[in-house]
């Protein structure tokens, strides 16, 4: 497949409002594609070289991509820089100012090499090598071409392709119909590498499929945890469980394979370089390969208390991480194990794994084993939760002893708990925001008003609205929010979200904004879990509680099938 074909595509998706439609038009390209094309068109439609989960980037920014256009085209970078304040994206900007190429356009698998070869290049000169070779191939594409190898390098797709289209895209090239999405469903929590799973299929069918394994050093899907109203409600749910504080940290996957130690986020993205200490902890571990889930903490070696999770968080950030890691070490409490020497544990009942993590960490002073307690009786459990809040922690999480690990999937194997505010919705809901309304008066300062909010809704694989939001922030959080926002301005309603409400402006979903309200209420304007006979539903007194960019995807925002669960469960409560 020539990259024109696969640009030309991307255009029309770019063009669609229907995600119907943006299955149908991928799942033609990879009709046409073969296998060895299949990765070289799955990372870059989602703006990547590699799965999320290996930190390949192409390594050049606006500024020098601006220097590249000037180049590839011959004109005055300050050109460059005017075009593209009016234009606001640096891809049509490079669309504006293209040559008709002299040849025919290279493929995908050659655009992607090359762009994989520019991401490589390291040390001394490498700068300079890296802005040659991307001039090269720039001057080599056509206009359509030329935006979206632009945005492709800045990771700015502005597709709205989530992995699930990739999966429905996927079972529908093969088979006409969805009917793939469980088996590919599988291999994805497994794996979280669409490219792999992609190649897999085409090579070797649905059984290969199936023979994808977890592997040390690839990231497998979180196990997630539901909600249940109280602790008699979890006793009668699943009998004899297993009891854990619940941390407020950031969940962290270890992996060490060999000597290869990598930490993964929640969302599956490399943090090895923000962790030393976790790394070093684990490198140490007396075994050839294995792979712990769990929550990074930091804490205050003077005081002996666990720092909150905004101070957590903040090592994010690449700069001083040796000087975070010196004055609040983190700590990992570790509470599942999924592999071991090269045997794959997630099958085995929980209480069994739990035991080999505790053998695995048996002389780690900083990967540390979640205390466990067990008990079937509700009187304990009470006892436990308030426990725990009375130390300062969010709550607990029960565990079903004989249940397996399962990639991906949010069930009752694991439930939370937290403090229970009687009547009111006892937990917080992460919304993605959707669009903003320019604001009057002091708010029209702060550049934006209310904000729309929505949440997945994981059947569809679409974002639907719940709320508008208004309160909750500082002046100062206002002003922080709004320039967060700026950059995932778009022009009109992305293909993905579902929505009566016509904001003001309309947002890129990549925002999670973490809500306290008091009750969810039916609505006749919100989406969410609206049907033909049901109304949707709303939030009643919403407020922003913290923006939760560090570890949350836009999919891993509350969903419907969530919301409807959390109503139904407020509902039990009413009437007891
Ligand atoms: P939530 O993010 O509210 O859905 O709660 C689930 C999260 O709690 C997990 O993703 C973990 O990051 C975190 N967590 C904290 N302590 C535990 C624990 N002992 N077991 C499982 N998850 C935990």
């Amino acid at each position: 497949m020539r990259f024109d074909e696969l640009a030309a595509n991307l255009d029309q998706m770019e063009g669609t409002k229907s995600r119907n439609e943006l299955v149908r038009i991928l799942s033609d390209v990879y009709r046409a594609a073969s296998a060895g094309e299949l990765a070289p068109i799955t990372y870059p439609i989602q703006g990547r070289l590699a799965p999320f989960f290996e930190p390949v980037e192409v390594g050049l920014g606006e500024r020098l991509l601006m220097t590249a256009i000037a180049a590839a085209y011959g004109v005055p970078k300050e050109e460059v820089v005017k075009l593209n304040r009016q234009t606001g994206d640096l891809g049509v900007t490079a669309q504006r100012l293209a040559r008709p190429p002299e040849h025919e356009s290279p493929s995908v698998v050659d655009v992607h090499s090359w762009l994989t070869g520019i991401a490589g290049a390291s040390g001394p000169g490498s700068q300079q090598q890296k802005l040659a070779n991307f001039t090269a191939l720039l001057s080599n594409l056509d206009a359509t071409s030329a935006k979206h190898l632009v945005r492709i390098t800045l990771g700015k797709m502005r597709l709205g392709i989530g992995d699930p289209t990739v999966l429905d895209a996927l079972s529908f090239a093969k088979k006409g119909d969805r009917s793939l999405r469980p088996v590919l469903e599988g291999a994805y929590n497994r794996t979280s590498d669409l490219g792999l799973i992609a190649r897999t299929l085409w090579e070797s069918g649905e059984q290969g499929l199936d023979a994808l394994k977890v592997t040390a050093g690839h990231p497998l899907r979180p196990q997630l945890a539901e909600r249940l109203p109280n602790p008699e409600a979890v006793i009668k749910k699943l009998g004899m469980v297993g009891v854990q504080p619940k941390y407020d940290g950031l969940r962290v996957q270890i992996h060490k394979a060999g000597d290869e130690v990598s930490i993964f986020s929640r969302n599956l993205e490399s943090w090895t370089e923000a962790f030393p200490e976790l790394v070093a902890a684990a490198s140490g571990l007396k075994v050839e390969s294995v792979i712990l889930d769990g929550e990074a903490i930091a804490y205050n070696p003077e005081s002996e208390e666990y720092v909150p999770f905004q101070e957590t968080t903040a090592r994010r950030r690449k700069e001083g991480v040796q000087q975070f890691a010196n004055q609040a070490p983190l700590r990992a409490f570790v509470f599942d194990v999924m592999f071991r020497d090269g045997t794959d544990l997630t099958q085995l009942p929980y209480e069994r794994r739990f035991e080999i993590a505790q053998e695995v960490l048996r002389r780690s002073d900083t990967l540390l084993t979640a205390p466990l307690t067990k008990t079937d009786s509700a009187e304990q459990l009470t006892k436990e939760l308030l426990d725990n809040i009375s130390r300062g922690l969010e709550g607990v999480v029960a565990k079903r002893l004989d249940s397996p690990y399962q990639a991906g999937a949010r069930n009752f194997n694991w439930v939370k708990l937290k403090r229970n505010t009687s009547g009111r919705l006892n937990d917080t809901i992460d919304v993605v925001l959707l669009g903003y309304y320019l604001g009057k008066g002091k708010r029209a300062e702060f550049g934006a008003g209310a904000l729309l909010a929505g949440v997945y809704d994981a059947d569809t694989d679409e974002f639907v609205t719940i709320s508008k939001l208004g309160t909750g922030l500082s002046d100062q959080g206002w002003r922080d929010i709004h320039q967060r926002l700026s950059s995932l301005e778009v022009p009109v309603k992305p293909p993905r979200v579902r929505s009566n409400f016509v904001p003001d402006v309309w947002l890129k979903p990549a925002l999670v904004v973490e809500v306290l309200a008091d009750e969810i209420t039916p609505s006749p304007r919100h989406t969410a879990g609206m049907t033909a006979d049901r109304p949707g539903f709303a939030l009643r007194f919403p407020r922003i509680v913290s923006l939760r960019t560090a570890d949350k995807k836009p999919e891993d925002a509350t969903t419907v099938r969530e919301i409807q669960e959390m109503f139904e469960q407020q509902k039990q409560r009413g009437s007891t």
